[in-house]
């Protein structure tokens, strides 16, 4: 089972090594999580990254948490 997100606006989704729980966070703490990835030399996990770049294609649009099995 895999966990994403999909763009209602686009229609198109992304599929990401994580769970659901995590993907709502980083959905609704979009902001916070990019002034973090600014500041951390280490950067962030690969889904974050994924997810964050995800979020910013589609900023103003509607994005929704998907699961694929
Ligand atoms: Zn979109």
């Amino acid at each position: 089972m895999q966990h994403g997100y999909k763009c209602e606006d686009c229609e198109t989704a992304i599929f990401l090594a994580t769970t659901r729980t995590e993907l709502s966070w980083l959905r609704d703490r979009a902001h916070v999580a990019r002034e973090v990835a600014k500041h951390s030399s280490g950067g962030l996990d690969t889904w974050m990254m994924d997810g964050l770049e995800f979020l910013n294609d589609h900023q103003g649009h509607s994005i929704v948490v998907v699961v694929r099995r």
